[in-house]
């Protein structure tokens, strides 16, 4: 399929660049490396060869959120935005940038996605987890009081949330303990990220801001699968639900959340999100540097949909989100 457009597309500033290291063994990284640093050279020559129009671009993981320093997690995003869109600003006909947003001071979060978007045409934001911040232990989920104000601005401005996974911390990894495979794309990244997108449908949130859009990747981190069994639990227990939200999660699934398929190129599992979110709101992504563009490209052109959810996936969907 010609004309895709991809928003799970990820690049590195010299800064964040070893925050992705870990993520393949040895011989692998000086591939991944030249990868994430590489906007306008191989990325678009792929982008041709598998149609891929556009690509929405973030910045790699965990980056901006690990960084407990405040001041400089403030700085470096900032840096990030400034570098990603002189690089769209090459190629405004195939780049276009989220946001790299420093959570760890909600109001200087909310100001730089306000200089982004206003300033310099970003079309949301990309965020990866919980935020660390040096002052305290506790982990910064955004559905804590002190986002209210953010997401305020977020619905004010009117762009979607792009919710990108990273690993829990050492010391909330016990359940790993042993098993160093589960950590990463394996399992806990999607189980980190359900979590956090599950406490945000809970909390009322969207209640508040009934316009609010969140994005998850690689299929929607295994919440289509598991949709029916949150709100069902012990049915013939007949008690209201022990959250602030006002209604069940599976309406604020669907009506606030948006998922791609980065990263989780099984048709089976397409098929399954298909009949839960239904195809308006699935979307078509990569997860380039991380997994290969053919990978991607090759499997989505050739699953076994209509050609007319086709169409909305790999492009129109994108295109009605972020009015491009
Ligand atoms: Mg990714």
């Amino acid at each position: 399929m010609q004309g895709k457009i991809a928003l799970e597309e990820h690049f590195a500033i010299p800064e964040t660049l070893m925050d992705s290291a870990g993520f393949v063994p040895g011989d692998y990284w000086t591939e991944l490396q030249s990868r994430l640093l590489d906007i306008q050279d191989k990325r678009l020559k792929l982008m041709d060869a598998h149609g891929i129009e556009t690509m929405i671009l973030s910045l790699n993981a965990p980056a901006v959120q690990a960084i407990a320093e405040t001041g400089r997690a403030i700085d470096i995003a900032r840096r990030a935005n400034d570098a990603l869109a002189e690089e769209c600003a090459k190629r405004p006909d195939r780049f276009r940038a989220f946001a790299a947003l420093p959570l760890q001071d909600p109001e200087a979060a909310a100001r730089e996605l306000e200089r982004c978007v206003k300033e310099l045409g970003f079309v949301g934001a990309l965020v990866n987890g919980f935020s660390q911040r040096a002052d305290t232990d506790a982990l910064l989920y955004y559905d804590l009081p002190q986002y209210r104000g953010f997401w305020a601005t977020v619905a004010a401005l009117n762009v979607p949330f792009y919710l990108h996974p990273r690993n829990p911390l050492p010391q909330d990894s016990r359940i790993y303990e042993g098993h160093p495979w589960l950590m990463g794309p394996t399992w806990a990244f999607a189980q980190e990220t359900a979590v956090h997108a599950l406490r945000l449908m809970g909390s009322g949130l969207f209640d508040e801001h009934p316009n609010l859009r969140i994005i998850l990747g690689h299929m929607g981190e295994g919440l289509p699968y598991m949709m029916w069994r949150i709100d069902h639990r012990n049915a013939w227990v007949k008690v209201p639900p022990k959250y602030p939200a006002k209604r069940r999660i599976a309406d604020y699934f669907n009506e606030n959340f948006y998922i791609t398929t980065s990263g989780n190129f099984r048709t089976q599992t397409l098929i399954d999100a298909m009949l839960e979110i239904g195809a308006d709101r699935i979307l078509f992504s990569t997860d380039w540097p991380f997994e290969n563009i053919d990978h991607a490209a090759d499997w989505f052109d050739t699953t076994t949909i209509s050609e007319a959810d086709r169409a909305k996936i790999g492009r129109t969907n994108a295109k009605l989100l972020f009015g491009i």
